[in-house]
């Protein structure tokens, strides 16, 4: 049976000494989680070290926004595989909107470094979704196609059960504009029908599929009540003690 993953993406927030507070409130306030939720939390990288020793022995689990597909060597600026997994670090959000948008990563990049955490042991979590002009143009199973199919490229079915998706419409990021749980059922799925014919029954009814758009806790139990609907990637309402852990413990 698959768990829900319940991921807060703290973005470019909290410097190391809040990170440490904050994850420290978490972990008080989050000592029992059902056992069929997973609680992931992904600070920014300078409080990764910091953070991962606070929650260390909870269960919390640490994640990152980001990596390189390189090993090592000259690529300034950049975080490697080997550098988060040093930090304790399990999970890793790949190709979130800000990174296809703002920095212009492409499927092709995702892709590679998809591949990458693959081969290292991290667990990295592929975020797709469609623009508000894709949705308004009737585009948004396609875009979601593409970017599934190629982020998945090279990627095998027993490396599958390490990887969650996020379905993230860009349109409900950040904006208040949630997507409804029926808007967002029918886009998982989609997804979930997709991985069947990547790959097959078994590997599609075991991922996990998150939803990401806006997620606060006057709207998660009804998105989580949708049967393809497996966790929540969250940003604003991940940078709360009480709204945090009202996601995770969710209603169902
Ligand atoms: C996100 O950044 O992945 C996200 C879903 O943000 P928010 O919850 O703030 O919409």
């Amino acid at each position: 049976m698959r768990k829900y993953l319940i991921a807060g993406n703290w973005k470019m927030n909290l410097v190391p000494g809040e990170a440490k507070k904050f994850a420290q409130e978490l972990v008080n306030n989050l000592k029992k989680i059902n056992d069929d939720v997973i609680a992931m939390i992904a600070p920014p990288f300078t409080a990764l070290e910091g953070v991962g020793s606070i929650i260390k022995g909870s269960k919390i689990k640490l994640g990152a926004q980001n990596i390189n597909d390189n090993e090592d060597g000259a690529f300034t600026g950049e975080i490697s595989a080997n550098m988060l997994l040093d930090l304790g670090v399990e999970y890793v959000i790949i190709g979130h909107s800000e990174r296809r948008h703002i920095y212009n990563e492409s499927n092709e990049l995702i892709n590679k470094k998809i591949l990458k955490s693959l081969s290292k042991g991290l667990k990295p979590i592929l975020c797709v979704g469609e623009l508000l002009t894709e949705r308004e143009a009737g585009k948004t199973e396609n875009i979601i196609k593409e970017q599934v199919v190629k982020g998945l490229n090279g990627v095998g079915k027993d490396q599958m059960k390490n990887l969650a998706i996020a379905y993230e419409p860009v349109w409900a990021i950040g904006t208040g504009k949630v997507a409804t749980p029926e808007q967002a059922e029918e886009v998982h799925l989609f997804i979930r029908n997709l991985i069947v014919e990547l790959y097959d029954k078994n590997t599609a009814s075991d991922l996990i599929i998150q939803y990401g758009g806006s997620v606060k806790p006057d709207n998660i139990d009804g998105l989580m009540a949708k049967e393809n609907l497996d966790g929540a990637l969250v940003g604003g309402a991940s940078l709360k003690t009480d709204s945090f852990c009202r996601l995770v413990n969710f209603n169902k």
